[in-house]
């Protein structure tokens, strides 16, 4: 295994050191490190931080490998600095039991871009009714500890609350995506002024607030934890909060586009800008930004959502729900968080390494842990990024397999140069080693 010593970078954005990386670890940080035979990188002024772990990623595979593939997913992973993303259970077949997970786990070894966490589906086939074979998944090579049925709600409380009850004997956690179906039919975008004239059924925000405000009270009960994903609306950071105060042990996401786009986007009546939970108001843009930087909101979490484009190119109403988010997330997070004072880099590590790490219960110990800080001894899982740099999102020259990119034609902060899984680069001078 080769050694590399990576010269100049600023951990943390503080002041310039070496890394030493040998056999998988951190084997030195300091000015001035020396190491014969080393391959040398230069990391020159480049801010270096933990590995960034994504909870929330849809890799497509099986089903849908016209969208995306675990492979396809890893690189653009990689791309964005992630050293683990977390496979959403949504696929086809879904992943709701242990041979699906163990096949996606492979699938990320053999890519060798990313460590490919699979998520367990919470109910057979995703369809709320019978809960899947939590512990066989549990105790399967995947090692699955998050349990989501995410584009679906757990919309029956009963079922959510033996799953949670379930989950909690596992070291478990279930990812819930928060949304009150009977409250949502036929929603197209964030119900309120926009929507009625733009002539779109709305999605409301107490659509999403009356689950979480069900579910951190079952949690709460129980004594189990909850997670809850893409958290869009300011009353729901509330609640957060509210539970937070009373010792529940509840813990949530938010994503790069609902830090950054508004559901003024939807005037364009472009595909691309339909998602969900939906782009909501300015307000609860600036609320989820403050949530985030006071650490309500625990983490960044990508939903990346590839779309085959005759899934995503057609009318609004038609089109999916869903945007790509691996390979900008973390320039968003600059733009929205980093340059507005809202965050410092140890801000960034701890949102989108540590917090996700410890959500997934990634962050053990052992060779394999993700979100560990940069220490002597620890996983040489890193990336190294330029914040000076910006340039312009041009979809085509994404790695996805997909171009649904909400940020076309923006330009945006910081540009990821090096990757480093286990002390091998993945990515190196911004080229994908793989
Ligand atoms: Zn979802």
């Amino acid at each position: 295994m080769s050694t590399y010593l990576v010269t100049g970078a600023r951990p943390y954005g503080e002041a310039p050191a070496d890394l030493l990386l040998e056999d998988g670890r951190i084997a030195g940080i300091g000015p001035g490190l020396s190491a014969p035979g080393a391959e040398v990188v230069d990391a020159a002024g480049l801010v270096a931080l933990p590995g960034l772990v994504d909870l929330h990623t849809h890799l497509r595979e099986p089903g849908r490998e016209d969208a995306e593939t675990v492979e396809t997913g890893s690189r653009a992973a990689a791309l964005g600095g992630y050293t683990a993303v977390h496979a959403m259970a949504n696929t086809d077949p879904v992943a709701d039991t242990a041979g699906v997970v163990e096949q996606v786990w492979r699938l990320g070894r053999d890519a060798g871009l990313v460590d490919v966490v699979p998520v367990g589906a919470v109910t057979v086939g995703l369809g709320g009714q019978r809960l899947a074979e939590l512990g066989a998944m549990a105790d399967s090579a995947a090692r699955v500890r998050v349990f989501s049925d995410d584009g679906m709600c757990v919309a029956d409380p009963a079922l959510m609350r033996r799953a949670l009850e379930y989950v909690k004997a596992l070291d478990g956690v279930v990812a819930q995506h928060a949304e009150e179906p009977r409250l949502t039919a036929g929603a197209q975008m964030h119900e309120g002024d926009r929507s009625a004239r733009l002539g779109l059924t709305g999605w409301p925000a107490a659509a999403e607030e009356a689950i979480i405000a069900r579910d951190v009270l079952l949690a709460g009960h129980v004594g189990a934890r909850l997670h809850v994903c893409h958290v869009s609306t300011a009353g729901s950071v509330e609640i957060l909060r509210w539970a937070r105060s009373r010792g529940v042990q509840v813990t949530a996401e938010v994503t790069p586009h609902h830090l950054l786009l508004t559901d003024a986007c939807a005037e364009s009546y472009d595909p691309v800008f339909k998602v969900n939970p939906p782009l909501r108001t300015d307000a609860d843009v600036q609320a989820l930004r403050q949530a985030l930087a006071d650490g309500v909101v625990d983490a960044v979490a990508t939903d990346h959502a590839p779309h085959a484009v005759e899934d995503k190119e057609s009318e609004w109403a038609a089109a999916r729900p869903g945007m790509l988010g691996l390979e900008q997330a973390l320039s968003v997070v600059l733009a929205t968080m980093v340059e507005p004072g809202l965050l410092d880099w140890r801000g960034v590590a701890d949102r989108m390494s540590a917090r996700p790490a410890a959500i997934g219960r990634l962050d053990g110990r052992g060779p394999l842990a993700h979100g560990r800080p940069l220490a002597p001894g620890e996983p040489a899982n890193l990336v190294l990024l330029d914040p000076a740099a910006r340039s312009v999102v041009d979809p085509a020259a994404l790695s996805s397999r997909s171009r649904n990119s909400p940020y076309a034609g923006r330009e945006l902060p910081g540009r990821v140069v090096h990757t480093f899984l286990r002390g091998v680069p993945t990515v190196l001078d911004g080229k994908a080693q793989r």
